[in-house]
């Protein structure tokens, strides 16, 4: 079966039922224009994106995640891919920052939510639900439902990062369809696709720290692993 090798991660169908999913140690930014590998990256997000995953599922949030094989290898279930990214923001920076003018950390309240086109060759513009229609990218039914729950888990796991001292900016989510219909969550959740800011001062531990060449970038996602195990052992 076709492996699919994308910028941070390579996935390889197993069955009808399950994906294998290996996270690379690349790190890419401005659609992949800055390229750089980080050893241990990998092994740093599969962890935080398998914690998050399975502190949803226990939220009653279905999710893909399935088991875990190695320290950078998760089985998930296979699911139809939307070909959108779902962003959810309660705090500006990054290309709501360019587009608005808006000061980084204007707080979003209520919070937004963004749907962008998954397409690499049209660098992923952002959308909205008539694109969506006249695209065919999903039903009207279905765009309703994909803004609820990633709203839904956005604000589940804001209040969790809170508890680590990490105000959570921004996050990007990607889902599936199951081949009875149903959605869940797919990708990954880790400091690649959310903007985590320290609430005591030290500033970005997310990609950012790669975006804009600032700080030693796994230090960042050290930090927010460890941060998170703590908490979810203390809760
Ligand atoms: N994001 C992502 N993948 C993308 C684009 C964005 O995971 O291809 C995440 C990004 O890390 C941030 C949020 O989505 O947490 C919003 O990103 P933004 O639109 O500000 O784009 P950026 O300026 O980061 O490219």
């Amino acid at each position: 079966m076709q492996v699919y090798e994308g910028k941070a991660k390579r996935m390889r169908p197993l069955s009808e039922r399950e994906v294998e999913v290996v996270f690379k140690d690349d790190a890419t930014a401005f659609n992949g224009q800055k390229h750089e590998i980080f050893p241990g990256k990998g092994a740093l997000n599969s962890n935080i994106s398998e914690l998050l995953f399975n502190y949803l599922e226990g939220k009653g949030f279905p999710t893909q995640h399935l088991r875990r094989v190695d320290e950078r290898t998760l089985i998930v279930k296979r699911a139809a891919m939307f070909p959108l990214e779902v962003v959810v923001r309660f705090q500006v920076a990054g290309s709501l920052q360019k587009r608005t003018g808006l000061a980084d950390g204007t707080v979003c309240d209520p919070p937004i939510v963004e749907l962008y086109y998954k397409r690499d060759d049209l660098g992923d513009p952002i959308i909205n639900d008539d694109h969506i229609r006249l695209l065919k990218l999903a039903t009207p039914g279905e765009v309703v439902e994909l803004r609820k729950l990633a709203l839904q888990i956005a604000s589940e796991l804001r209040g969790l990062f809170s508890k680590a001292r990490i105000e959570l900016f921004d996050m990007k989510f990607e889902f599936g369809k199951t081949p009875d219909g149903k959605l869940i969550l797919a990708d990954e959740i880790s400091p690649d696709t959310c903007r985590f800011r320290d609430m005591d001062g030290a500033g970005m531990l997310d990609k950012d720290r790669f975006r804009q060449g600032k700080g030693d970038l796994l230090e960042g996602y050290r930090e927010v692993h460890a941060r998170l195990m703590r908490i979810l052992k203390a809760s």
